[in-house]
């Protein structure tokens, strides 16, 4: 049984489902019916997409470069001569041969990094590598980039060329003190290192060997994912570059540059302006539009997309092919897998298509071709087993694809204020509710649950002591509120005998000595209050208004199931919940457990490849610098 990735996204989204449903105990069956077929939508988890990643048209291999005179024979022997390059790379190392600035825009997994190391090597090889001065510098925005980078480039050299008299190194916080001071006495070629580190090279003198105007051997420089240096960062990295290019007095330092691709919705030649401007911006010099390169993709089927509905029906009823490229190539139901999820074309040019998801695109499938949608996901997912067993040339699956999965902390759930029976109930977070009576008369506010009983608490703040007193939707995100906003608190409906003024107050209200209530806790006695459904108080008797009880925050008592609560405890997360408080790192210790225990509770997946990788981004302060 081949490991099956939609399975591991049920069972991964099912984890995350349980945990969220675990805590949504809810009194009122409207409501309770309400949230619970939300969440059976898949409110908070919407449906996969599913990337397919395309294939990249295929360019000359190292060793037909070298044999045309484009790159040295040693080169090719580096990287080795049968390394096929795609087209984009190979255009590339065209403008790099020109001497041109250029920027390498393209997908994830796309080779971006050979796209300024083949010339790097070349450069040095042509220019008496037995000279050790650092010609080439390369920036990277992260230390693990560094560190996978060093470790790819060893690997060529063993593999290729142990001799090899190229010398790289990395230079970063990381590296030992005694490793350093042999960098400085014997300068490697290349230097693989972070902005940071990259501006104390140029503070400290000791560190001029390295990038100083002693040497004056630096002629190309890389920044690497340059996307990632916005704003105020951007502007630093800008200025250290400048610095740079003066320190080392090389006015025509050559500047390349990755980036992630932008879609910023305009048409190509938009696109590449864009990312030169980003370029030139940053480097300080001029990258020219022609000299952004942009992937190159071509189609894996060979045969047509089914254009009719008889024709599709044809393809799915066909055998899935078997794992062997020119079979997948020609497989009528992979043409149009390809097409519906990889590919589009843009002005003639293949270009990636925004993802769908798999049950998007299934739905499409079954409706198009008039077949149960059973029999059309089990023949669709044959076809992408088949493509993700076939490598192409690149060494790339035919069909190598992603899922991505988009999980939200639960929206909270708002209501009005009107009778259960229809109060209108919502996900959204929008304040008035539509419908009779006209828009603005009817706010909707989230509620709270109690944590023991599961009764319903409109968050509200009550504003005016002097006009009209009136109720407005408190957001439950917010703790802290300015003294003027009114007095937050909340606000349950008069319902099954809820309360009334001479109910037994808690004991620990209570002066033991006296029987008397205690001062501090007389203002949370829950007081009887008549709301419109706009929110402002009513007397007795106005027909639309609804009775009710507000108490103040924090809440010391649910009258319903007479939980009572000390003055000490302000925090009212222990006693309520609301649907958007998942927690956070709760939520991400739920996912991370739930991937790796359906990866190894599923045979077809090796030990090695149980794995999973978890990225967090973190908020970054100016004087917080995680590069060193
Ligand atoms: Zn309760």
């Amino acid at each position: 049984m081949p490991f099956d990735v939609f399975r591991l996204r049920e069972h991964v989204v099912q984890e995350y489902r349980d945990y969220v449903e675990s805590f949504v105990h809810v009194l009122d069956p409207r409501i309770d019916e309400f949230v619970r077929a939300r969440l059976a939508e898949g409110e908070l988890w919407p449906e996969a997409a599913l990337q397919l990643n395309p294939a990249y048209e295929p360019g000359p291999t190292l060793g037909e470069l070298s044999a045309s005179g484009a790159i040295l024979a040693d080169t090719a022997l580096f990287f080795g001569a049968d390394l096929r390059l795609h087209r984009h790379q190979a255009e590339a190392l065209a403008a790099a041969r020109r001497g041109d600035n250029y920027i390498v825009s393209t997908g994830t997994g796309s080779g971006k990094s050979l796209t300024y190391l083949v010339p790097i090597f070349d450069m040095i090889l042509r220019d008496d590598p037995a000279r050790h001065s650092v010609r080439a510098l390369i920036v990277y925005p992260m230390n693990a980039l560094i560190n996978s980078q060093i470790e790819a480039l060893s690997a060529f050299r063993a593999a290729n060329w142990p001799a090899s008299p190229v010398q790289f190194a990395q230079y970063t916080g990381q590296t030992r003190e005694e490793v350093r001071q042999q960098l400085l006495q014997d300068p490697p070629h290349i230097l693989l290192t972070n902005y940071v580190m990259l501006e104390y090279m140029l503070i400290r003198p000791q560190e001029r060997a390295l990038v100083g105007e002693t040497t004056r051997e630096l002629r190309f420089l890389t920044v690497d994912e340059l996307h990632v240096y916005r704003g105020r960062q951007g502007a630093d990295v800008a200025m250290l570059l400048r610095r740079l290019r003066q320190r080392t007095r090389r006015a025509n330092l050559q500047c390349a540059g990755t980036s992630a691709t932008i879609a910023t919705g305009g048409d190509r030649a938009t696109r590449r302006a864009e990312i030169a401007e980003v370029g030139s911006r940053l480097f300080g010099v001029q990258v020219a539009p022609e000299n952004v390169v942009d992937e190159t993709l071509q189609r894996v089927a060979r045969v047509p997309v089914p254009a009719t509905a008889e024709a599709l029906r044809d393809a799915v009823e066909i055998s899935p092919p078997p794992p062997n490229r020119a079979a997948v190539g020609g497989h009528p139901l992979a043409a149009w897998a390809e097409e519906i999820f990889g590919l589009t074309s843009e002005d003639g040019r293949l270009v990636r298509r925004p993802p769908i998801s798999f049950v998007e695109g299934l739905a499409a499938l079954a409706k198009t071709s008039d077949l149960a949608p059973e029999r059309c996901a089990e023949q669709l997912k044959a076809v992408f087993e088949a493509g993700n067993q076939v490598a192409l040339p690149s060494g790339e699956p035919v069909f190598a694809f992603r899922l991505h999965q988009f999980l939200a902390s639960g929206g909270s759930v708002h209501a009005t204020i009107e009778p259960p029976d229809w109060r209108i109930l919502s996900m959204q977070g929008q304040v008035f509710a539509g419908g009779a009576g006209g828009p603005e008369t009817r706010m909707l506010f989230p509620l709270a649950f109690c944590r023991e009983c599961g009764q319903e608490y409109y968050l509200a703040d009550l504003l005016g002591e002097e006009e009209t007193p009136r109720l407005v939707p408190r957001s439950p995100l917010l703790n802290a509120i300015e003294e003027d906003e009114g007095q937050p608190g909340y606000f349950a409906l008069e319902q099954d005998g809820l309360w009334s003024e001479d109910e037994d107050l808690p004991d620990n209200w209570l002066d033991p000595r006296t029987g008397s209530i205690r001062e501090r806790y007389r203002g949370h006695i829950p007081q009887r209050v008549f709301v419109n459904p706009d929110g402002s108080l009513a007397a007795k008797g106005v027909p639309d208004a609804v009775e009710g009880w507000w108490q103040p925050r924090p809440l010391l008592l649910c009258p319903r199931c007479r939980a009572s609560y000390d003055l000490r405890e302000t925090s009212d997360f222990r006693k309520l919940v609301t649907l958007s408080q998942t927690g956070r790192s709760t939520a991400t210790t739920i996912l991370g457990a739930g991937a790796i225990l359906g990866l190894r509770g599923d045979d077809s997946v090796p030990v090695e490849a149980q794995k999973l990788l978890s990225l967090t981004e973190i908020a970054r302060t100016p004087r917080c610098r995680p590069g060193i």
